[in-house]
């Protein structure tokens, strides 16, 4: 639950003090260009993978066969987020590789962004509002393209024509009304049957819920995580459970992840790292959880290799219900300088445990072994590409982080990306409060986000304890909200505690403030730019800013400690007791680990609904209306580097690292080389 994605878009300080003058046509200080393409809302930038070149041969070996696993599953997560969405996408790339007619039309360039919008959500939802996005042209240009396409590389199942696949695919494609969400959140309908995700067919919520409360053992203090990885199906009125694995459901793409896996096996820097692979290797094969548990204990203890990896279903945002998990992988590297920073906070959880303003029955006596590092990525795959998470803090199963701790891990070369493509583009300046604002974010803003991050993942998510008896989902749709808003006030908490300093994190206090100015902006007004008119707060990321910042916005509404100005026009806010700020932060953070160490599903809705869910119309026009005039995309992802293996008579000798700028032909390259799966599965 812990995938910190997409936090800070324009919404984060966003300009390092960059003490180098900017050089070259990049607009960043290294001279290199993040930004390759915008288009709709979505913005593709590319990263720099520093360090490469000094990985020995055996690492860059075994760096390029996990990301070659990692570019195996990509058509899993398109099933996943959408059981038409395989046949979509290669419809359309046939389009795009042999339609004969005109291109130079207003026409196919909204072909073109429709595709490429679909790339970059794996699927026809939005990646981050779940929420069906339909085409800028009509159905007649549609079946025109069709018409002056290469019909026999259509996705046509057995007997099936071209016309048949059309009328199938039409109403998905092009009515809003036909499975409008992946993930329906409303509580007044079947979030499962209302749901698009390709997790469950034919079933109802009622149904599933009973199907895994009796597979349950609330005694267990150890239990696998149920309906994990597999599709619920209802077959010959029965319930059936199928299982993601080498030989069920997904198994053709599997097959190639293990192919890969295989390989790394044979180049792997230590024991652990071989036991965690060839366990890794077990679960695939075999489809069972508890190997599932096991490898992800031995990931955990796996500390001393330099390269790392995650592969497999992990995050379970995309499931109403919070069980089905989304397959994903990051490939990567420790960044030994930078993982001196963590390592001090990893070295501190005690004392930071030990001193939050949570009750003590909800303070863990003991924390363990939480790791914290800093990492380089080389390679996003899944539902992590193109628009990749910041931090990553595994495993999930609340029990392996009690007993045996998590890693939590920063991303600083794709923060870096941001931070790079965003100098410049004035979103800074539209909404900070004042130039004081504005320069101290500039000095500090970098830094102290990513030592926000780094408590977030490092420290926020680790704390805590369950009250006994309690199970670890009975927050249902509220768990992820919850869970961010727990982790990010753990964060804020001690982002202003006078250890920052002490341990030498951050220079000074006012670098909290930058952090504390751009998260209160972020909550409370500039992250208002990704939600479409008339819409709601869905995601739970976005639903957990907005709570923290409006729930303090109120509660110290009586001492002034957040204002709300208004100039010419434009809403602005400014903190203006920042102590006090931090005491609600506090006091915040003690209500929310009492709910979820309890489990108190009604105080939950209550709070996320209260202050997370719904906007203020005025605000959110006027917001969004002046960000239009900054014409910028709100969301961004990236093109990954491409890993170059010389070799000489079969046997590697090097690798060599690439940066391409065409996002187009990146993705058409691994529809070409990666796509293992039926069109329908
Ligand atoms: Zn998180």
């Amino acid at each position: 639950m812990n995938n910190l994605k997409q936090i800070l878009i324009y919404s984060m300080a966003l300009t390092i003090s960059c003490k180098e003058p900017i050089q070259k046509t990049g607009e960043s200080a290294d001279g290199f260009d993040y930004l390759a393409e915008q288009f709709a809302d979505l913005r593709i930038l590319r990263y720099q993978v520093p360090g490469f070149d000094s990985l020995n041969l055996n690492q860059k070996k075994l760096v390029y066969y996990l990301s070659q696993a990692a570019l195996c599953g990509r058509d899993i997560v398109f099933d996943q987020n959408g059981k038409y969405n395989l046949a979509i996408r290669r419809t359309l790339e046939n389009i795009y590789e042999t339609y004969s007619g005109d291109r130079e039309t207003e026409d196919f360039s909204n072909f073109m962004v429709y595709l490429k919008r679909i790339w970059f959500s794996n699927g026809i939802y939005h990646h981050y509002s779940a929420d069906k996005f339909v085409p800028d042209f009509s159905e007649g240009y549609f079946n025109s393209l069709i018409e002056n396409s290469d019909k026999s590389e259509l996705p046509l199942k057995h007997g099936q024509s071209p016309e048949d696949l059309m009328h199938e695919l039409i109403p998905v494609i092009f009515d809003p009304g036909v499975l409008p969400k992946k993930v329906c959140q409303d509580q007044n309908k079947d979030i499962v049957a209302g749901s698009a995700v390709n997790f469950y067919e034919g079933v109802s919520q009622p149904q599933v819920e009973s199907f895994y409360n009796e597979m349950k053992n609330p005694q267990d203090p150890q239990p696998v995580s149920y309906g994990l990885n597999s599709k619920i199906m209802m077959k010959d009125g029965m319930i059936r459970e199928v299982v993601w694995k080498m030989d069920g459901m997904y198994g053709e793409a599997i097959e190639q992840i293990l192919f890969w896996l295989d390989k790394a096996q044979t180049v792997t820097e230590t024991a652990g790292q071989a036991a965690t692979i060839q366990k890794l290797i077990e679960y695939y094969k075999t489809g069972n959880l508890s190997a599932w548990d096991e490898y992800n204990i031995l990931w955990v203890k796996d500390q001393k290799s330099l390269v790392d990896f995650i592969n497999g279903f992990i995050e379970t945002y995309d499931d109403p219900l919070g069980l089905k998990a989304t397959w994903e992988s990051v490939v990567n590297f420790r960044n030994n300088e930078a993982t001196r920073r963590t390592e001090i906070l990893s070295n501190h959880a005690q004392w930071f445990e030990d001193n939050s303003p949570v009750d003590d029955q909800f303070k863990k006596k003991e924390v363990k072994g939480v790791t914290a590092k800093v990492i380089t990525v080389v390679q996003l795959g899944g539902e992590c590409y193109p628009a990749a998470p910041l931090g990553i803090n595994l495993p999930n199963a609340d029990w392996i982080r009690k007993d045996y701790g998590s890693k939590s891990v920063t991303i600083e070369n794709i923060t870096y990306a941001y931070d790079q493509a965003n100098l410049k583009t004035g979103f800074l300046e539209e909404f900070a409060a004042d130039k004081e604002e504005i320069e101290l974010a500039r000095k500090y803003g970098f830094r102290a986000y990513n030592i926000n991050i780094d408590l977030h993942e490092c420290l926020g998510h680790g704390s805590g304890q369950m009250k006994p008896g309690v199970a670890s989902d009975a927050l249902k749709n509220y768990h992820a909200p919850v869970e961010e808003t727990r982790a990010d006030l753990f964060a804020l908490y001690y982002i202003m505690d006078p250890i920052m300093e002490e341990l030498g994190l951050l220079p000074t206090q006012d670098a909290a403030k930058a952090e504390y100015n751009r998260y209160i902006r972020n909550g409370l007004i500039t992250q208002l730019v990704r939600i479409l008119p008339g819409k709601d707060i869905e995601q739970a990321h976005m639903r957990n800013r907005q709570l923290i910042a409006r729930w303090c916005l109120e509660k110290g509404r009586e001492n002034n400690v957040i204002e709300l100005i208004s100039r010419a026009g434009k809403t602005f806010c400014r903190i203006n007791d920042y102590d006090r700020l931090r005491l609600l932060f506090g006091e915040l953070l003690r209500e929310v680990q009492r709910i979820k160490s309890e489990g108190d599903y009604e105080s939950a809705k209550k709070l996320v609904e209260s202050y997370g869910v719904k906007v203020d119309k005025y605000l959110h026009e006027e917001v969004l209306s002046r960000y239009q005039k900054l014409n910028l995309s709100p969301y961004s992802g990236f093109i990954n580097p491409e890993l170059i293996p010389v070799e000489e008579e079969g046997e590697i000798l090097d690798v060599e690292i690439r940066y391409p700028v065409d996002y187009a032909a990146q993705m058409m390259h691994y529809s070409r080389n990666y796509s293992f799966l039926p069109s329908y599965n």
